[in-house]
């Protein structure tokens, strides 16, 4: 029930803000923002394995972004509770996706996500591109969803095949195009269980995955898309041997790297971050302030090169500026 009465309440703000965009907002007053933004979340990405790893496309975002290496992931540090609160800005133990299967019969995640926020503060629609099908948990269906599932259960799942379906779907949507994205892509968690964290196979999988997010740039490039673009690359978790799921810090760091338009070059970001920050900075870079939700994302404000002070910060924000 209380996040219901959440989702009357950012529909409301919604309603409030469209209308306060539209009549009261000259161009001069946004913060310099993006139109989309990308979140690639490659699974088990230890930040080690960026420096032994070839990852020319990465190293890329890292030179003209904002990152840390030192990010915390949530603990249990597993899949499916990371993700949930790489969205929703909640730790597991609040936002409730305790679990790491995927469970149909226990249905979406009830706490509001990034998503609808985009979608609710700002008109923009979504894209998710799954790599394992218990993320299904967190896609709840909104207006003009874009959902792909290649579970890596398939043949041919991989991530290169995922970034060609991403560009593919952009161009065929037909009822909008989406503008903020969830992009998943498993290879190197995939063969960290086979074959162990750090070994040859594990960083051979982030290799063809900084190629698969080089045809995504690409993509986006060709599209016209690209300048206009932000994009945040991290991860769920780490790992350790064959596996993780703990609390050390094998399993619990993670990088977390943010580039686009009006975020610093270069920077490597001095507070701590946790992947819960993600959600709000996501919406920050797309210039979405004005919202109202119960989280615990605390946006990585130091990446910005324009300080941001929100006129309307929330619902009882004025709304005669
Ligand atoms: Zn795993």
């Amino acid at each position: 029930m209380r996040f219901f009465a959440l989702r009357i309440r950012l529909l409301a703000t919604a309603i409030l803000i469209t209308g306060l965009v539209a009549i009261a907002s000259p161009a001069a007053d946004l913060p310099v923002a993006a139109d989309t933004l990308v979140l690639i979340v490659v699974d088990g990405l230890r930040p080690e394995a960026l420096k032994q790893a070839k990852v020319p496309v990465i190293d890329g975002f890292i030179k003209r972004g904002a990152s840390t290496m030192k990010a915390q992931t949530v603990s249990p540090s597993l899949t499916l509770p990371a993700v949930t609160s790489m969205l929703t800005g909640l730790p597991p133990q609040q936002h409730g996706i305790i679990w790491n299967d995927y469970e149909p019969m226990r249905g979406y995640v009830k706490a509001p996500t990034v998503f609808e926020i985009a979608s609710f503060a700002a008109g923009k629609l979504a894209a998710m591109f799954l790599n394992k099908e218990k993320l299904l948990h967190i896609a709840k269906p909104d207006r003009g969803l874009i959902l792909q599932v290649c579970s890596m259960t398939e043949p041919g799942c991989n991530a290169q095949k995922i970034a060609t379906a991403v560009i593919a779907a952009y161009k065929t949507a037909t009822e909008g195009k989406p503008s903020v994205f969830l992009i998943h892509f498993a290879d190197p968690d995939t063969a960290g269980h086979e074959k162990g964290w750090m070994s040859k196979p594990y960083l051979q999988a982030v290799e063809a995955t900084d190629r698969a997010i080089g045809t995504l740039v690409k993509g986006f490039q060709q599209l016209g898309l690209y300048k206009n673009m932000a994009f945040i690359i991290t991860t769920d978790h780490g790992g350790h041997d064959k596996t993780h799921g703990t609390d050390s810090a094998d399993d619990m760091t993670v990088p977390w790297i943010a580039a686009g338009p009006g975020i610093k070059s270069g920077y490597v970001i001095k507070r701590p971050v946790s992947i819960i920050d993600t959600p709000s900075t996501m919406l920050r870079a797309l210039g979405i302030v004005d919202y109202f939700v119960e989280w615990n994302s605390q946006t990585v404000e130091e990446i910005f090169t324009e300080v941001v002070t929100p006129d309307h910060p929330s619902v009882g924000g004025n709304p005669t500026r």
